[in-house]
């Protein structure tokens, strides 16, 4: 048999191609169907059993959370002990598996060859590990075939077949993972982020699968064949045509995502990323709908429907939010202290914004095919109301009319080197302030609430502050109306300058006088490189400023010898310091209950 292997076509004889060779070329000659069918199950399975997982998880954390809500609500800080206190493994669980890095500490730092070669983040534990499963079914399926038989060209159309099954179906999630709207993210609490992560390696996989699929048919073809049997058949079989096109858009999707290109020219690649994922799937689909595949067609036709719907979606809802008659989203731009902007959204029309969210913005004039995520730093409502009527009562301003009101959404933008940067030149060189249409996508993300812990630590590095703001202000206003366990909260900032100071100015000027602000609110603002010593002025004991970088494990450790019923840590900030948190966020889990948030900025 292996002697068969490297002879040339000229050498073996035409009994043996006609036999032992044509009917492993092409088709569903020497595919084992059963056990492709094995496998899919089996990746399926473990795809969705991770899903109930996670999701039976966090349907008990919720239950936990709504408990400690609804009975620590009215305790004050000293009657919260019992929350305090850790009462099963699960604070091992964390620090070893859920909030582990892979190794000791680097997490989201990215790995850099330059300023502007970036080579990504690593995953966490437990990603790795669920990701190297899911990869070892994928291996397993790929290597569990019949050897025992003497032809290599039936075990190539095996492989062939049961590479090319398994791309099509991990094709699957790899599209509707990738979705900013995938239902997914709010179900199952997990960001955007990690989709994102689990999109890529799924799409690591579909390439490889594609590409052996690709290569045992090619073996056999040349067998059967030789290169030009295989160039003409590309060329003139529209099933090989397509099915080559696939692949081909496949392997070009994988060299164009390597980290320093997607992060080196990231509007570009998404432009090129989306129309090459389209292109494939119309060619897998056409390809399998040649094959006579009416099971699988059916799958790639319903996974084109729903993307499709997706997108009609985003864009429905894009113009929904952004038009109202002949009105549009007109964005004021002031440009900051510390080369950074600041961002208010005039909306048309009246949208309710939860804490910790983020959009994407467009603005005109300014490249409007990019759209960037950033942080909702505030909001403000222009509510209208209802005539008054004799019904309403005699302080009552009457009821609000949402149809009439309008809201104003801020964001805090810190100028890099591409469109942030021309944001904050444009509104710099119009003298500091400049007003453009622009677009709102979103509101997303939003599905942490800090409203059942008792103690509350905020961590934010530069413009990481935008997304810290809303949790200071909700659970302020919640502390005042009684309705959230937190007694209290301390919000450690760290900038380069003081005059960083003024990005959320207005913001604390409305946060600080707010009643009973002192009981509940701490700020430490960390200056990493004053300018000036005088500007290292606290203005009280609970508004303070330090100048150098803050020592995060004693700052944790400190927050956790004065703990607060149960106590949860965010952090939204570089990859150094989110690491640094999560790091001491680890080492006191033997303490008491202490969760970890991060909010990331990479991608
Ligand atoms: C959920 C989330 C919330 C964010 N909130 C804020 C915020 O409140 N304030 C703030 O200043 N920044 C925020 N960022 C970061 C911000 O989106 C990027 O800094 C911005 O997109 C860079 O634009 P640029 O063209 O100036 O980038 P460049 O100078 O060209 O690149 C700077 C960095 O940003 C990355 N980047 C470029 N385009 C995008 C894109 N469309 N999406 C994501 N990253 C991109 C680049 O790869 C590079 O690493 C947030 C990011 C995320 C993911």
């Amino acid at each position: 048999m292996l002697a068969y292997l490297n002879i040339p076509r000229s050498q073996l004889n035409d009994t043996y191609i006609r036999t032992e060779v044509a009917p492993y070329a092409t088709g569903l000659g020497g595919v084992n169907e059963a056990g492709n069918h094995s496998f899919r199950l089996a990746d399926w399975l473990w795809l969705g059993l991770l899903a109930v997982i996670v999701l039976i998880i966090r349907l008990l954390e919720r239950a936990n959370r709504h408990q400690r809500h609804m009975t620590a609500m009215n305790l004050s800080a000293d009657q919260q002990r019992f929350w305090k206190q850790n009462k099963s493994i699960l604070w091992w669980i964390k620090k070893h598996i859920t909030y582990a890095p892979i190794g000791k500490t680097r997490h989201n730092r990215e790995f850099k060859l330059s300023s502007a070669v970036n080579m990504g983040t690593l995953p966490s534990r437990l990603h790795a590990a669920i990701l190297l499963s899911w990869v070892l079914i994928n291996i397993i399926a790929c290597v569990y075939l019949e050897y025992s038989g003497p032809n290599p060209y039936r075990m190539a159309a095996e492989l062939r077949g049961r590479s090319g099954y398994l791309a099509l179906m991990n094709v699957v999630p790899l599209v509707l993972l990738a979705g900013r709207n995938n239902p997914l993210i709010s179900w199952l609490q997990i960001s955007f982020d990690t989709y994102n992560l689990i999109h890529r390696w799924l799409g690591r996989v579909v390439t490889i699968e594609a590409v052996v699929h690709t290569c045992a048919w090619a073996y056999v073809k040349l067998a059967e064949t030789s290169w030009e049997g295989i160039r003409h058949m590309i060329a003139t079989d529209a099933f090989i045509g397509y099915g080559t096109l696939g692949t081909v858009c496949l392997l070009l999707i994988a060299v164009l995502s390597l980290s320093p290109l997607r992060h080196a020219f990231y509007e570009t690649f998404l432009n090129i990323h989306i129309t090459l994922a389209s292109l494939t799937i119309v060619a897998i689909f056409v390809h399998i709908k040649l094959a006579g595949l009416l099971e699988l067609s059916l799958t790639m036709l319903a996974l084109i429907v729903i993307w499709s719907y997706d997108r009609f979606m985003r864009l429905f809802k894009l113009i929904m939010l952004n038009r109202k008659g002949n009105k549009w989203t007109i964005a004021t731009i002031t440009a900051l202290p510390g080369e950074a902007s600041r961002v208010t959204l005039h909306l048309p029309r009246y949208v309710k914004i939860h804490c910790g969210t983020h959009a994407y913005l467009r603005f005109a004039g300014l490249n409007v095919w990019e759209s960037h995520p950033f942080s909702i730093a505030w909001t403000m409502d222009h509510l209208a109301y209802f005539p008054k009527h004799e019904m309403d009562t005699e302080n009552g301003e009457g009821r609000i009319d949402f149809s009439k009101s309008t809201t104003d959404v801020d964001f805090v933008v810190h100028a890099q080197t591409g469109i942030t940067r021309r944001l904050y030149n444009k509104a710099k060189a119009s003298g500091g302030t400049v007003t453009v249409r622009a677009a709102i996508e979103g509101p997303y993300a939003g599905h942490h609430s800090l409203s059942s812990y008792g103690h509350a630590i905020l961590f934010a590095g530069s413009s990481g502050i935008s997304h810290q703001l809303p949790f200071v202000q909700c659970l302020l206003k919640g502390y005042v109306d009684g309705t959230v366990a937190t007694r209290k909260v301390t919000l450690i900032w760290i900038i380069r300058h003081s005059e960083h100071l003024e990005w959320v100015r207005p913001y604390m000027e409305q946060i600080l006088p707010m009643k009973r602000r002192k009981e509940l609110l701490t700020i430490k603002i960390y200056v990493t490189r004053p300018r000036n010593a005088a500007d290292m002025h606290s203005a009280s004991r609970t508004v303070q400023m330090f100048p150098g970088r803050p020592d995060v494990e004693i700052l944790v450790k400190e927050e956790v010898a004065a703990q607060v019923g149960a106590m949860c840590v965010t952090v939204c900030g570089p990859g150094t310091l989110a690491d640094g948190v999560r790091k001491a966020v680890r080492q006191n889990q033997e303490t008491g209950t202490i969760d970890f948030i991060e909010e990331s900025f990479t991608w």
